[in-house]
């Protein structure tokens, strides 16, 4: 038990405290998105860090739509977030919330602070309350509404929530100290006036709370033990608390901090995304090439590979960033042995085996998966004519050059030993065809006739293979200039980010494929049939990851 203490995150430390000292008696958490965009990588990373919490200590875990401003939020986004964090497995069973459905509640504990004197209604313009906030050197100055009487300000505070008062007239703010070290502790702003209606509460409502005042409220209404935010909500803390403390909730939530996620050479700022879908840069949200939920679904990645990558980040306070490449380690590593292997050519030229009965066909028995017998095997036609990829046939070829050239010979994967005995080329001088014999003692698993080749390469059977666009994508951005670019903050797009096959050709045994499945096609790398273009008539594969990597587990 000692080495599961140690190796305890500071977290969990922090909540094996509480429980050890009472505070607690069970732990929930919550993910609370703000239902304004599509999740990227970084919230999978804070939906299986609650979640992930909540199942550890045999806690409740709440889906909570943050859904407090009416300016931003659409009920689109409600959806795909819900299939998303779905897709990722956390369940949140029936417990799901929206922060609009507290409003009333929220607006009891303003008129409780008012009562208290602890709030007062404000007349100062946004500009004026910026200028009377101080800096980080300099203390506050009171506004001259500080001082109205509870009386005054319960009428006007109702006055705002019944229209009087037009956007920006008035807000209330919490009284707590103008000269406090900490800016957010100097009167904050916690209802302001928004003549707007809202998905959910309509017209209802032309006041609406200020996240800071909003947020502690909505976990302390859901019993929420353990508020975890990132990084930037750390001097927001004493808010937090002062918050629920006035508010007299009993048993409060406390907040507890760490640091973002952040990915090399990716975009995940909402606006960018937002703005790269608009100039038709990307192809919507799930663009494969982006690092939405939606978009790596739609790439090939698995929960289970994602769920990896963020238990390898590990939580913590440091801001750091990390490499994609680890990501993508993830994704080899789980569908490594969970999924068939396929042949798949890429950039075809025909190989025409000379001595090989013209009209005949043999069905070769293929293991699904060398490293995993239990994917079973599969049959693969073998005939005359197949596919093999240009850059396994070299006319001169350099020293160490174990392919096809004439005169060589190499082992057809799965099939028979071939030998080069020549060629076509066309007008351009573009090889079109490369011509063999084959021989039929070296059928695979017979030992080959004892004899031995330095070069396999794999191939597809012309007429029964499957035509089949795949899209190779690389880096959206450019990555020797960086994300940013430094001058105008645009982004340094890399032009080569997408490049599109149109004629591949993959062997016919996998008809009953679906959108999402995925394999591995051999020496080249890891695809999955595109869940948007791809029709059984007309495939489409995305390269999820290419097979070599540079990243290395430490
Ligand atoms: P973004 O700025 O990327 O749009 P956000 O913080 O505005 O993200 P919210 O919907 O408010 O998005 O976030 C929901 C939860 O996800 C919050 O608790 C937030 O702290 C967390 N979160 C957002 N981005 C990351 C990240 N990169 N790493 C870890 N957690 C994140
Ligand atoms: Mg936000």
């Amino acid at each position: 038990m000692e080495n599961e203490a140690v190796s305890r995150n500071f977290i969990e430390q922090e909540i094996d405290k509480d429980l050890a000292e009472g505070v607690y008696e069970h732990v929930c958490t919550r993910f609370p998105p703000e239902p304004n965009g599509y999740l990227h990588i970084g919230h999978a990373k804070s939906i299986l860090l609650n979640y992930g919490l909540a199942q550890k200590y045999h806690g409740t875990f709440n889906m909570r739509f943050d859904d407090t401003n009416p300016t931003k939020e659409r009920m689109e986004f409600v959806e795909s977030i819900k299939e998303d964090i779905r897709w990722l497995g956390a369940d949140w069973e029936d417990r799901l919330y929206f922060a609009s459905d507290y409003f009333d509640q929220m607006y009891e504990c303003a008129v409780k602070l008012i009562k208290k004197g602890k709030a007062y209604v404000c007349d100062l313009s946004a500009e004026e309350i910026r200028e009377y906030r101080g800096t980080l050197t300099e203390a506050g100055k009171k506004s001259p509404y500080r001082e109205r009487t509870v009386e005054e300000n319960l009428a006007l505070f109702e006055g705002m929530r019944e229209g009087k008062y037009q956007d920006g007239e008035k807000v209330l703010r919490a009284k707590i100290d103008m000269a406090s070290p900490n800016i957010n502790m100097r009167d904050p702003v916690i209802y302001r006036v928004a003549h707007m209606a809202h998905h959910n509460t309509g017209d209802k409502w032309c006041i609406y709370p200020m996240y800071d005042f909003a947020h502690p409220i909505e976990d302390a209404i859901e019993g929420v033990t353990h508020s975890i935010c990132t990084l930037e909500f750390e001097d927001h803390r004493p808010l937090y608390d002062w918050v629920v403390q006035e508010c007299e909730f009993e048993n409060p939530p406390r907040q507890i901090e760490f640091a973002k996620l952040y990915l090399t050479n990716v975009v995940t700022g909402k606006r960018y995304i937002k703005k790269l879908v608009e100039d038709g840069i990307v192809d919507g949200w799930d663009d494969p090439r982006l690092v939405s939920i939606a978009a790596l679904r739609r790439r090939g990645f698995t929960p289970e590979s994602i769920k990896m990558f963020i238990d390898m980040c590990g939580v913590s306070k440091a801001q750091s960033s990390v490499d994609y490449a680890m990501l993508e380690y993830c994704i080899r590593e789980d569908l490594k042995m969970k999924r068939p292997r396929m042949m798949a050519v890429l950039h075809p030229i025909k190989l025409i085996i000379d001595n090989y009965p013209e009209g005949e066909v043999e069905y070769l028995d293929v293991p699904n998966n060398l490293e995993n017998e239990s994917l079973g095997t599969r049959k693969v036609p073998f005939c005359r004519e197949l596919y093999i990829e240009q850059d396994d046939f070299l006319e001169n070829p350099p020293k160490k050059y174990f392919r096809l050239f004439p005169g060589n010979e190499v082992r057809l994967m799965s099939a028979y030993f071939v030998k080069c005995e020549s060629f076509v080329k066309d007008e351009a001088g573009h090889v079109t065809e490369v011509h063999c014999t084959y021989d039929p003692e070296t059928k695979s698993g017979s030992g080959f006739n004892g004899r031995k080749v330095k070069g396999t390469i794999h191939w597809a059977a012309a007429p029964y293979a499957k035509e089949a666009e795949v899209r190779l994508y690389e880096n959206l951005v450019d990555e020797e200039k960086g994300v940013y670019n430094k001058e105008d903050g645009s982004l340094n797009l890399n032009p080569d980010s997408l490049t599109v096959l149109k004629k591949c050709y993959v062997e016919p045994g996998f008809m009953e494929a679906k959108a999402y499945d995925s394999f591995q096609f051999v020496r080249t790398g890891y695809f999955c049939i595109d869940a948007k273009d791809s029709t059984p008539d007309a495939l489409v594969f995305n390269r999820i990851v290419s097979l070599k990597s540079s990243f290395k587990l430490s």
